[in-house]
């Protein structure tokens, strides 16, 4: 699904990019992204694609290399390299073999903003989530950078936060870890990289619909989404 390497032409947006329909999903880890972006697609009957699961492909791919994660050269090749295929039930599959848990282990939660924080490797990733959405007519993508940087044009755009507590909470609920406050670490020090890095940090676009999640249910998020759209 994502192998290949498009030419450099593939990363520019095309005029008929106009002409689809795309939802932008983007905030820090544990906001509800991921839950509320498979909920709209669904409600729109569109496709969903998790693009940070693609940033963990790539870091995965590294570590079981044996490579470092901080050698920029490397880390682009590697990236171009990469065969990643993301299947509609959430299955990740690394150069053909089933990654879906080894992506959402430590080791690559440690090390993943440390790749993503490499501007040939989002080139790489942002032209092949480019051209997943083309393929499709469009899409419900979520990450750190689609309505700044991959669909500024979206129909939609949703920048999603909630309190540190409530996202470490969520989680340590996912990963069935007792240990909130170690996760809670964890999910600062991952956000402090991915917003002050260069490179497409995380940050809300100025037209995009801001929701704490904090205190609403996944009910709640997508019907105001939805209002939104509908707008
Ligand atoms: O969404 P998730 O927490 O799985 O993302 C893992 C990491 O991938 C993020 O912490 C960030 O470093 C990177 N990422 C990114 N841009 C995206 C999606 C994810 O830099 N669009």
């Amino acid at each position: 699904m994502f192998g290949g390497s498009p030419d450099h032409e593939e990363v520019r947006l095309s005029a008929s990019d106009s002409e689809l329909t795309v939802i932008a999903i983007d905030g820090p880890a544990g906001s509800g992204k991921s839950t509320v972006a498979r909920r709209l697609a669904q409600a729109l009957d569109l496709e969903y694609l998790d693009t940070g699961a693609m940033y963990r492909s790539v870091t995965h791919a590294a570590l079981s290399r044996h490579l470092d994660p901080a050698d920029h050269d490397a880390m682009a090749r590697l990236a171009r390299e990469v065969s990643i295929e993301i299947e509609a039930d959430g299955t990740v599959v690394v150069d053909g073999i089933d990654a879906t848990n080894a992506i959402r282990g430590s080791e690559v939660s440690q090390a993943v903003s440390v790749v993503a924080a490499n501007p040939d490797v989002r080139a790489e990733l942002v032209a092949r989530q480019r051209e997943w959405t083309r393929k499709r007519g469009g899409g419900v993508l979520e990450g750190r950078d689609i309505g700044t940087v991959v669909f500024p044009h979206a129909n939609l755009k949703v920048y999603l936060t909630a309190s540190t507590e409530a996202r470490a909470a969520r989680r340590a609920r996912d990963e069935n870890t007792a240990d909130e406050s170690k996760v809670a670490d964890a999910l600062t020090r991952r956000d402090q990289l991915d917003s002050q890095r260069r490179a497409d940090p995380l940050r809300q676009a100025d037209d995009a619909v801001l929701l704490d999640t904090t205190d609403l249910s996944i009910d709640e998020v997508v019907a105001a989404l939805l209002g939104a759209l509908r707008a």
